[in-house]
């Protein structure tokens, strides 16, 4: 199973911004420099991660973008749930779709698989994501335009 480009965007960010102190609010073009990935990919998950709570965006001086307690703290596989979706593995319904749909144990099959999956990653959090050896790793990045 392979994850969208824009949820690994979105961990990236929540990782990036996790790493940060108190009052390091970096704007969206910052973040996305760091984590290298274009300006406008990371400006359209920044809003959904906002939608779903896990970022807050200060405006003002010394505004800029935050994590916030639930999004460091809430279970990764409800957040790639939310960021992926739950639909089929593989495309049962596309145009044409599949003959086999309206009985096929292989859908079912990959259904509970992918439910695995999110599961497993359930008892973790961004907290977890960003100790040692990556949260240092994370503190050492430096902006570089991707755009
Ligand atoms: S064979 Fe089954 S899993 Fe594959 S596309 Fe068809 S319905 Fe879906």
């Amino acid at each position: 199973m392979r994850l969208t480009k824009s949820t690994d965007i979105a961990l990236r960010i929540a990782m990036r911004l996790a790493v940060l102190g108190e009052g390091e609010n970096p704007t969206t073009r910052e973040v996305a420099e760091s984590v290298g990935v274009p300006y406008t990919h990371a400006a359209k998950v920044v809003s959904r991660l906002q939608h779903l709570g896990v970022v807050e965006a200060r405006r003002g001086r010394g505004g800029g973008l935050m994590i916030t307690f639930a999004g460091r703290t809430g279970s990764l596989g409800l957040l790639l749930r939310e960021l992926e979706g739950i639909g089929d593995v593989v495309g049962c319904e596309d145009e044409p779709p599949c003959p086999l749909r309206a009985a096929c144990r292989l859908r079912g099959a990959l259904r509970t698989a992918q439910e695995a999956f999110f599961a497993a990653l359930d008892p973790l959090c961004i907290d977890d994501l960003v100790a040692s050896p990556t949260g240092p790793v994370l503190l050492s990045l430096t902006a570089r335009p991707a755009d």
